[in-house]
């Protein structure tokens, strides 16, 4: 897994009479927005890592999507059995 959101970015590539001067940009390429340092930015992919950085964010993202699925299950879990005891545990005398 690689940790950042996956993004994908259009841009000009800076020659004159190019098709993306016009508002046709090139692209979509991957980019990652990482933190560093307490800033969120944006790092472009480099051509050789693509394959493998996207499929590994993409796990990233599913991990992170699966982790809040679960931890919102165990709060609904940890309520019933609060429930549960609330109703069912009497005390003694
Ligand atoms: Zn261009």
């Amino acid at each position: 897994m690689i940790h950042g959101m996956l993004h994908e970015v259009f841009r000009k590539c800076g020659k004159q009479n190019c098709k993306c001067t016009e508002g046709d940009l090139h692209g979509p390429y991957p980019a990652l927005s990482v933190n560093k340092k307490g800033k969120q930015k944006i790092v472009m992919v480099k051509k050789s890592d693509r394959p493998t950085t996207v499929r590994k964010a993409k796990r990233y993202r599913y991990y992170q999507q699966t982790l809040v699925r679960i931890r919102k299950i165990n709060k609904e879990i940890d309520s019933l059995l609060e429930k549960m005891k609330t109703e069912t545990v009497s005390h003694y005398p």
